[in-house]
């Protein structure tokens, strides 16, 4: 056979092959739909980590047979298993997360009525002044241009001298990307590290943006779920067997939204050593780091491979600047910042300004924590006569109770809003926790007071 032959003969049986895995993909798909119907009835989570375990000892089995790199089947199987929960989810109710909840409790407003944000994680104390001076000098002086896609030169210096100082840290200007907010953060930091058919490992409940942002890059997001019983604590080997070829990231969020809870230091010095020994990134999330009522920790302060998000919107209350950093290696800023380039240009420089003026005050951050903290343990006394269960949160300002007597965080959140005007998120938005709900304690004291009476009122 020539040269010519063989590729048509080879382009024959490739036809074939392609052919062949059309139709048992669409066969395979099918059979999904059918168990998504049986799951949502009985109220089982669409995905089973323990039944994907074997099919992706099967498909090792099989690389290895063909002298194949098992990652590749195991990313097509995850790409495979996406697919295949993309197709039950439509068996489901959509979410309710805090942004669902805030867009009704705004309707509700515009008819006139007057909404309780219990909701929302954004607090009321607004940027200290000399933020507000500092972005008028911005305007002022005329610095309203592009900046670098990485951020101005003097934000990254700043970022990088006071976070060294208060986390005792050696961070380098060009470990920094200075980002339109944690969310965009997130995002450009997962679209840096994942590809298509890769998983990521997320501790719940956890902010909903976590497992959106995986799935939207046609990743699998492999869940712990913690619980309320074991006070939220962590079970490390719980990491370790989510872990595959294809798990390239374990995020965590201390402390954490919704739950408050902080990692100890033993519990991160463990996860440390099970993401070297697979070579796997840490994201670290410290949105609410400052927000620490014990022991404060940042895995800035470890030498590991991380990747630290942080915004200003939280510790400054500076939500709608939209203003927040990634600091990793250098060589992952390099690529974090060609995606930011591409995407959003850069920050507008007055708000970087404002940022500057921000690292000036961590005066008024160290104010603001300790009036939250005042905060946390009104809102603790106040819930504890309900029938709810919670623990104290360690940090961030939200208490997730669970509701007594099997009622339903969602339907519990839907007749708060719509009987007494009263906006809490359920649990369903942080993972599977269908009788939890979150509440925010970082508003005004009149409104917790106020917001907890009504939910008295309708136990
Ligand atoms: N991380 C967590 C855990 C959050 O709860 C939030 C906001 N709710 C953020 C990051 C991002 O906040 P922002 O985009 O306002 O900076």
């Amino acid at each position: 056979m020539d040269d010519s032959e063989q590729l048509e003969e080879i382009r024959k049986q490739i036809a074939e092959k392609t052919r062949i895995i059309a139709e048992v993909f669409c066969q395979r798909t099918l059979l999904a739909s059918k168990i998504a119907s049986i799951k949502a009835k009985s109220n089982l989570p669409i995905d089973d980590y323990h039944v994907e375990k074997n099919l992706a000892k099967q498909v090792r089995e099989i690389c290895t047979k063909y002298g194949l790199d098992p990652a590749k089947g195991l990313r097509l199987l995850n790409l495979l298993i996406s697919e295949s929960i993309a197709s039950q989810k439509s068996a489901y109710k959509p979410l309710l997360t805090p942004i669902t909840i805030f867009e009704e409790g705004k309707r509700l407003e515009q008819l006139g009525l007057k909404v309780i944000h219990l909701e929302v994680g954004e607090p009321d104390f607004g940027p200290p002044q000399r933020v507000i001076e500092g972005i008028i000098k911005a305007l002022k002086e005329g610095r309203t241009h592009y900046t670098s896609k990485y951020g101005l030169p003097e934000l990254r210096r700043a970022l990088a001298d006071k976070m060294s100082e208060r986390w005792g840290a050696s961070i380098k200007p060009n470990e920094i990307v200075v980002t339109p907010g944690g969310r965009a953060a997130l995002h450009l930091a997962l679209s840096a590290i994942l590809k298509q058919g890769d998983s990521a490992i997320i501790i719940e409940p956890a902010w909903p943006a976590y497992r959106k942002c995986v799935e939207s890059l046609g990743c699998r997001a492999r869940v712990v779920h913690t619980k309320l019983e074991d006070k939220w604590e962590l079970d490390v080997n719980e990491i370790e067997e989510l872990i595959d070829e294809t798990t390239k990231i374990i995020i965590l969020n201390s402390p954490s939204n919704p739950t408050g809870k902080a990692l100890d230091r033993k519990t991160i010095a463990a996860i440390i050593e099970i993401a070297a020994k697979h070579n796997i990134t840490i994201l670290s999330d410290e949105a609410y780091v400052e927000f620490s009522y014990k022991d404060r920790c940042s895995l800035l302060a470890e030498d590991c491979e991380k990747i630290v998000i942080g915004t200003f919107s939280k510790a400054w209350g500076m939500t709608g600047f939209r203003l927040g950093y990634i600091i990793t290696s250098s060589g992952l800023c390099t690529t974090i910042a060609e995606l930011a380039g591409e995407l959003y240009t850069c920050v507008p420089e007055p708000i970087q300004w404002a940022g500057v003026a921000a690292l000036e005050c961590f005066d008024e951050v160290d104010r603001y924590v300790a009036e939250m903290k005042r905060r946390r343990d009104l809102a603790t006394s106040l819930l504890k006569p309900l029938p709810i269960e919670f623990t104290e949160p360690d940090g961030a300002f939200y208490i997730f109770f669970k509701l007594n007597g099997g009622l339903r965080g969602e339907e519990f959140v839907e007749q708060m809003l719509e009987k007494h005007q009263v906006a809490l998120t359920p649990g369903s938005g942080f993972g599977n926790y269908p009788q939890f709900v979150r509440l925010s304690f970082c508003g005004p004291e009149e409104e917790l007071r106020e917001g907890v009476a009504r939910m008295r009122e309708m136990f």
